[in-house]
C-alpha cells in the first residue's frame, strides 16, 4: 500500500519513464513492459522500453513492439546511457538483480531517476526505491495489471494493453498448468477477456508460429540429443553451436525444448544446456520441491524460481556437462524422494 502510494505520487506530473527488462526477454517480460509502456503513455508520460538484447519474432506483434529499443554495446551504447540518465523513473520489470541487464545494469545502478522493480523472481536484490515484489505471483504482467488496478486505472487497461499482459500470464503460468495458476490469475484473465482480448489467436502467434526447419530441429534433438538418467530421475539435453547452426536457430527457437524432457513419466528434473559460443547457457526446470533456483544459483551462477530457473557456465559444453553430472550425486536423495 506504501509503496503504490509512493508510486502514485511519483507519476502525479507527466514524466519521462524508461522500462526495462532483463536478457533475453520472454513474452512475460516484453508482455509486462509494453503493457506497462501502453497505460503509461495514455496518463500523458513520455515512455521509452529499452531491452538489454533481442527476443523472439514471435512477440513482434505487441502493441508498441516496433518503438523498443534494442541494446547493442557495439551500436547504440552512448544513446542508451543517455536514456537511462536523463530518465526521471526507470522501471525495471521482471529481473531480480542488475546483472540480468548485462552492461546496461552499471547504467542503472548509477542512474539518478526513481527505480520501480515490478517481479516475481526469488531473492530480489536491493537496487531500487519502489519495490513490487511478489514471489508468488504467476507472472510480471499480473502485477503490472494489480499496478494499474491499485492506482485506480483499470479502466484505462485497453484490448492492446490486455494482450500484452494476457501473452505474459499465458507463458509464465505454462497456458495456466503451474501450480502458480491462481484464482487471482483467472478473475484477471477474466478482466483481459471481458476488454476484447482474443486468447486463442495470441496462442497461435506465440506457440504455434514457428519455422519449419525449427520442427526439424525439435525432431533431431528429441530423437538424438535427449539423454534419461533413471538413476536420478533427471532428464537433459545439450546442444552444440555447431547444432545451432546447423538448424539456422533464432533467438527463441529453443524456448520449451526444456520442457520436453520434463514431460517423461518420473522425471522431475530436466536441463537444458546450450553452447552460445561466448558462454554456455542453461535452462533448469523441476516438478515437486525440487529447488531449480537453489541449483543454479549453487552451481552455476544463476536463479529464477523454484520450478524454473536459469545459469550459465564459461566452460565448454563438455565441461559444463560434466560438471552438472558431478553435482547430481549430492542431489539424488531429493531428486528420488517421493514428492
Ligand atoms: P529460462 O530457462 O526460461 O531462460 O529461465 C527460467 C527462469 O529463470 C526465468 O524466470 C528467468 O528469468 C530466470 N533466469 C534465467 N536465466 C537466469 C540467470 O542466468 N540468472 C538468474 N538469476 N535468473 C535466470
Ligand atoms: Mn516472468
Amino acid at each position: 500500500m506504501q509503496q503504490i502510494t509512493a508510486l502514485k505520487e511519483l507519476l502525479q506530473e507527466p514524466k519521462e519513464i524508461l522500462i526495462t527488462t532483463h536478457h533475453k526477454p520472454d513474452a512475460d517480460a516484453l508482455g509486462s513492459s509494453l503493457g506497462l509502456a501502453g497505460y503509461l503513455k495514455k496518463k500523458g508520460h513520455v515512455v521509452t522500453v529499452v531491452t538489454p538484447s533481442d527476443y523472439p519474432d514471435f512477440l513482434n506483434w505487441m502493441n508498441g513492439n516496433n518503438e523498443v529499443i534494442t541494446y547493442d554495446p557495439a551500436v547504440n551504447d552512448e544513446l542508451v546511457q543517455k536514456l537511462i540518465n536523463q530518465a526521471n523513473v526507470i522501471f525495471c520489470l521482471d529481473f531480480s538483480s542488475l546483472s540480468r541487464i548485462n552492461e546496461m545494469g552499471p547504467y542503472v545502478r548509477e542512474a539518478p531517476g526513481t527505480k520501480v522493480l515490478v517481479d516475481h523472481h526469488l531473492e530480489p536484490e536491493n537496487f531500487a526505491q519502489i519495490c513490487f515484489s511478489d514471489t508468488n505471483a504467476a507472472a510480471t504482467a499480473e502485477l503490472v495489471f494489480e499496478l494499474i488496478r491499485d492506482l485506480g486505472d483499470q479502466s484505462l487497461i485497453d484490448v492492446h494493453i490486455g494482450e500484452c499482459l494476457y501473452a505474459g500470464i499465458m507463458t509464465d503460468t505454462g497456458s495456466f498448468r503451474h501450480p502458480s495458476t491462481s484464482r487471482n490469475v483467472h478473475l484477471i484473465i477474466a478482466e483481459l477477456l471481458h476488454v476484447g482480448v482474443n486468447t486463442s489467436n495470441i496462442h497461435r502467434l506465440i506457440y504455434d508460429s514457428h519455422t519449419e526447419t525449427r520442427l526439424r530441429f525439435l525432431g533431431y534433438v528429441l530423437k538424438d540429443k535427449l539423454t534419461v538418467l533413471r538413476e536420478f530421475r533427471t532428464a537433459y539435453i545439450a546442444i552444440t553451436a555447431d547444432e545451432l547452426k546447423k538448424y539456422d536457430s533464432k533467438t527463441g527457437d529453443t524456448e520449451g525444448l526444456v520442457n520436453f524432457a520434463l514431460s517423461i513419466e518420473g522425471v522431475v528434473f530436466a536441463a537444458l544446456i546450450i553452447d552460445r559460443n561466448n558462454a554456455v547457457k542453461m535452462s533448469f526446470r523441476s516438478v515437486g520441491d525440487f529447488s531449480v533456483n537453489d541449483f543454479a544459483r549453487k552451481h552455476f551462477q544463476g536463479g529464477g524460481h523454484r520450478n524454473a530457473a536459469g545459469g550459465i557456465s564459461y566452460d565448454s559444453l563438455p565441461e559444463t556437462v560434466a560438471k552438472f553430472l558431478k553435482t547430481l550425486p549430492e542431489y539424488k536423495d531429493q531428486l528420488t524422494k517421493d514428492n
